[in-house]
């Protein structure tokens, strides 16, 4: 069988960890398999790279801050081949341009384009076991990009693919996907299966332990993969096309992200194509919008609230400023506050009603004020104050009878 094996930051925090990995990579191999393996940054290093840029410049050039964060993976990729040597077993390692993991040119969440492979199934027929860095990729005339923040699962599921792999493994530091983050719900269940729109649902709205982005990639090419951790030999969690039994589930889990920010645009022209002028330029500058409520207009004058990333609040504070004079009637005011989106998702409630109701309820309840309402046909997520986030999972999560039985 083909197998490939990612493993995240903590599971290469440190050098006992990557040890561990190689035993674990060799032991896969040793029973017969092509084994390629992509890591992570070690746990931290993404994060230090990108701060050390911050404190330079408040907003660093895109490109030296891809050249600058994907060398935390060339690290670790070094690192355990050198431990799969020391155990005797034959690896080598690769950067993604060295896998032609070719992208486009937008740095910091550079969209894979197609993978070339470079020599990996030659190394593979060798019998080596091949060390991907996670990550990054390169464009055609040679620039390194990385694919967005936790990218490497995403290089784990394009090279599944690419090399057409039988098992997809995502190593952890958690035995599989939760009903909803389980170091926030302590009672939270770990679940045997879920489906790509489910796990892409919750990816998108601040699951972190996929993606987003490689869930999507995983559900274009149905490339089934499994959830599981790097400390234990559980059974992880599979994801993978639905199936009918699981609309029999009203919610699947809750997540929870904490990076919003509210936009509240105050004195707007109440006219036809204000909010296209708006959201065109919000668009051009790569911004994606979530949440958007207009209010009634009064007086010629409207007013307009959205979220955005908080990692793109200045851009579409910058934007909305470029148009200004288009779109001002009176006093025009822009305003921001971060807010944290509570999101229940499950395929179940395209066919179950009431689901709206039941959270709100809940939210009333303990007293947490929703600030902002938005509906899909699996999910529904509120805006509240990012200091109740935490309480707000755990009441949507017991709401829903969610927890361990
Ligand atoms: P890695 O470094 O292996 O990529 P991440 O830190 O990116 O790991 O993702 C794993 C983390 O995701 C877990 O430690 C957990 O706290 C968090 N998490 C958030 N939501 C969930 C969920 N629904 N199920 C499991 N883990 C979750
Ligand atoms: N090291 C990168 C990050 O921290 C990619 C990853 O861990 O998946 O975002
Ligand atoms: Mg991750």
């Amino acid at each position: 069988m083909i197998i490939v094996q990612k493993y995240g930051g903590t599971s290469v925090a440190d050098l006992d960890r990557i040890r561990n990995v190689a035993s674990r990579v060799k032991a896969t191999r040793d029973a017969g398999n092509k084994v390629v393996v992509v890591v992570s940054a070690r746990a931290g290093v993404t994060n230090r790279l990108i701060a050390d840029a911050k404190s330079l410049a408040e907003h660093p050039d895109s490109r030296e801050l891809d050249m600058l964060a994907s060398i935390g993976e060339q690290e670790t990729i070094a690192l355990t081949a050198i431990a799969l040597h020391s155990m005797g077993v034959p690896a080598v390692s690769r950067t993604g341009a060295q896998v032609g993991i070719k992208t486009d040119s937008e740095f910091t969440k550079a969209r894979i384009v197609d993978i070339t492979g470079g020599d990996l199934n030659k190394q593979l027929d060798e019998g080596k076991v091949v060390i991907v860095a996670g990550f990054q990729g390169v464009t055609d005339d040679g620039q390194i990009t990385t694919l967005g923040r936790g990218g490497s699962d995403l290089s784990a599921i394009a090279l599944a693919k690419a090399v057409n792999a039988d098992v997809c493994q995502i190593y952890t530091d958690v035995d599989g996907v939760y009903t909803a983050d389980p170091r926030v719900v302590k009672d939270a269940s770990k679940l045997n299966e879920i489906s790509y729109d489910e796990m892409l649902e919750l990816a998108s709205l601040g699951s972190k332990v996929m993606q987003a982005r490689s869930v999507e990639f995983a559900k274009k090419h149905n490339v089934v993969f499994e959830v599981r951790s790097s400390m234990n030999n559980n059974p992880g969690t599979i994801v993978k096309e639905e199936v009918a039994s699981m609309e029999d589930v009203v919610v699947r889990g809750v997540a929870a992200d904490k990076n919003q920010t509210k936009v509240v645009l105050l004195g707007l022209n109440d006219q036809p194509g204000t909010a296209a002028k708006i959201f065109n330029a919000l668009g051009k500058a790569n911004v994606n919008v979530d949440m958007i409520v207009q209010n009634v207009g009064r007086d010629g004058i409207a007013n307009m609230t959205f979220t955005v990333p908080t990692d793109d609040a200045f851009k579409a504070e910058k934007a909305i400023d470029s148009i200004k004079d288009d779109i001002a009637a009176k006093n025009f005011r822009t305003m921001t506050d971060r807010v944290a989106k509570v999101s229940v998702v499950g395929i179940g409630m395209r066919s179950h009603s009431g689901v709206a109701a039941d959270l709100f309820t809940a939210f009333a309840n303990a007293g947490i004020n929703i600030q902002l309402i938005s509906t899909s046909e699996i999910k529904i997520s509120v805006a509240v104050e990012v200091e109740k986030a935490d309480e707000a999972v755990r009441v949507a999560h017991a709401a829903f009878g969610l927890g361990q039985a």
